[in-house]
């Protein structure tokens, strides 16, 4: 199998055709200096041609056609890989494109303007240049999807970065990924065993830290401009500075210029963003330099040791990036007197440090007897690339699209008949909208009652609208214990043989003989998302729903309801959201279809189910 692996950005473009289980490349073509007169496109190393061309998307009508004819004979492609940057909230995962998709990564441009233009230019280019093929979105912020909550946030007003989208993401995520897993297989362990802090030092750089396999915690934040310090961008700073600099009569480019283009090593030295430079001036004595390479190497430091107290010990150090790979005086800087936490540096080990030439792409520069492992990876991340679209066109019959559904928590609740309502809240009373909820028309009321259960009462129980032509109270396991009372799991409207409660509202009293359940978890879904998701009215599938809290689950025995009146959503009580950690704006990816033989057994599901029931 060989695919197209295209990682577009603002000047430049790579692709590469390769082999997703070995790596090895079959053809690599570079267009560079998109945009200037110095545009050139080269194709496997050969002599360069001219590429006078606007932007990326001219360039990509020139490359790929290039590209396609130079494709050795027997070599055909199976479906292209776009690296992505900004997968925002929404892509937590490599993706199918369509329009869709394509759709909401053009979304995030606004909170990534320095890179998914690019990015969706190449896509655009390429799913029209090579339209038979399958196209897959790999995003950079993927990795990070797993950052916990208190990791992620900033200590910013709550409604703000709702409303801005205001959270670390995190980047590099398919590089960090993918030197974690190669430092796995050479300490022959498991990543899932493993503490891991992945320190990617390129042009631009970000530490990380892997728990058992997981991102925990990363330097770069909403953009990849926090953190350490880069090539030409400043990392780190006091947000006061940027205050002040607007005070002084910075304007919104000039500022962007200054911390993207105008900081890092390059403002540090005064000699341009490439360490080989700095390190040889430095040699010569040029404070400049030696300062910008103590800073460099302090910052770094400081995040190794807030990663080791966040991961509670680390079990390896890995570096990677132009830097991390190649500056042995880095390396050495930033990893001395690290035998606090149990990584002994081989000062011989370092110098001789060279991974791209091990067959097993790691060399280990730590002593014997060094408990935390010092590693170099060398990174490949159209190789990480093309493996992770790899695994999604090779999956294409267990994750069933990979459009995300959104995951409800219901808190217990009470429907009610009309007759009921006037019992409870006196004759003649109709409910009282407070909020829509997410399925069309319906809607939680100002009302509440009190559960009166055999043992014990819930008050304040929330109604939703509107009346039903039979009431239903739905309730988790914890409430069943609470009250005393023994609630069947069951799909909302099948209700026979369940078991009563006596209702209390500001009326009077109301004693139901039967509608006690624990609501059967479920998904809404109209007849195209059923389309788009090979399953129907009544299956019966598998939801697997990541956690902030670490806590991921598969949820069994999810069950599909189709209407054209529902909107996409799976509903879970609080017991089961509570089990898996989740939080507001959680989703599931839908696995296997456990079919419909269940339900076959009892009759349809729309037999019994009122239309638009919760
Ligand atoms: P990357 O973005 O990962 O390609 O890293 C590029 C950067 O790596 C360059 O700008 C240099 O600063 C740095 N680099 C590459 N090779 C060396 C080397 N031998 N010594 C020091 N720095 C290097």
């Amino acid at each position: 199998m060989h695919l197209l692996v295209l990682n577009c950005g603002s000047s430049s473009i790579k692709a590469d055709v390769l082999d997703p289980a070995t790596g090895e490349r079959v053809l690599r073509a570079r267009a560079e200096r998109i945009g200037t007169e110095a545009g050139v496109l080269r194709i496997n190393g050969a002599a360069p041609t001219g590429l006078v061309t606007v932007d990326v998307a001219s360039a990509i009508e020139r490359l790929l056609p290039a590209l396609l004819d130079a494709l050795p004979d027997g070599i055909t492609l199976a479906g292209t890989a776009h690296r992505v940057v900004h997968g925002g909230e929404r892509f937590t995962h490599s993706v199918r494109i369509d329009d869709e998709v394509e759709a909401g990564i053009e979304a995030l441009n606004p909170i990534a303007p320095l890179h998914n233009p690019a990015n969706l230019a190449g896509i655009r280019g390429a799913r029209r240049l090579l339209s038979g093929l399958e196209h897959i979105a790999v995003f950079d912020t993927a990795f990070h999807a797993t950052l916990p909550r208190r990791a992620r946030s900033y200590a910013l007003p709550a409604s703000l970065t709702r409303e801005h989208g205001i959270r670390r993401y995190g980047f590099h995520g398919i590089s960090h990924a993918y030197v974690a897993q190669r430092a796995a297989d050479y300490l022959v362990g498991d990543l899932r065993d493993l503490r891991l802090i992945t320190c990617h030092l390129g042009n631009g750089a970000s530490v990380c830290a892997v728990e058992y396999g997981r991102s925990i915690e990363t330097s770069m934040g909403m953009t990849p401009l926090e953190g350490l310090v880069m090539g030409t961008r400043c990392g780190d700073l006091d947000p006061g500075i940027l205050l002040h600099l607007l005070r002084e009569g910075y304007t919104e480019e000039q500022l962007d210029h200054l911390l993207n283009r105008q900081s890092g090593l390059a403002g540090l030295s005064g000699l341009g963003n490439d360490l080989r430079d700095i390190e040889e001036q430095a040699a010569d004595g040029n404070e400049r330099a030696q300062l910008a390479i103590h800073i460099y190497a302090h910052r770094v430091r400081k995040y190794i040791g807030a990663y080791t107290a966040i991961l509670g010990g680390v079990d390896g150090i890995v570096f990677t990036g132009g830097i991390g790979e190649n500056s042995a005086l880095m390396r050495h800087r930033i990893t001395q007197r690290l035998d606090f936490l149990g990584a002994r540096l081989d000062e011989e080990a370092n110098r001789e440090a060279d991974a791209t030439v091990r067959r097993d792409g790691v060399a280990d520069f730590s002593t014997r007897g060094s408990r935390s492992r010092l590693l170099v990876v060398a990174t490949d991340e159209e190789h990480a690339i093309a493996m992770s679209a790899a695994r999604l066109l090779l999956d294409r019959d267990r994750v069933r699209g990979a459009r995300p559904i959104p995951v409800a928590v219901s808190a217990r609740h009470v429907h009610l008949t009309q007759s009921h309502v006037e019992a409870l809240f006196g004759e003649g009373h109709t409910l009282t909208e407070r909020n829509p909820l997410s399925q069309p028309g319906q809607f939680a009321c100002e009302e509440t009652v009190t559960l009166i259960g055999p043992k014990r009462s819930l008050e304040r129980v929330r109604v939703l609208g509107p009346a039903r032509p039979e009431s239903q109270v739905e309730i988790s396991r914890t409430d069943e214990f609470f009250l005393g009372i023994d609630a069947p799991v069951r799909a909302s409207g099948d209700i026979n043989n369940t078991p009563g409660i006596v209702l209390e509202g500001p009326a009077g009293r109301v004693t139901l003989e039967r509608g006690v359940i624990c609501a059967w978890r479920h998904i809404h879904m109209t007849p195209e998302d059923s389309d788009h998701f090979g399953v129907a009215d009544g299956d019966i599938v598998e939801v697997a729903v990541s956690s902030a809290e670490q806590r991921d689950l598969v949820f069994g025995g999810v069950l599909i309801r189709v209407s054209p009146s529902f909107q996409l959503e799976m509903h879970i009580d609080t017991d089961e959201g509570n089990a898996a950690g989740l939080c507001k704006d959680a989703r599931g990816v839908l696995l296997a279809t456990g079919g419909t033989a269940s339900l076959q057994r009892r009759g349809t599901i729309h037999d019994r189910i009122p239309e638009a029931a919760e």
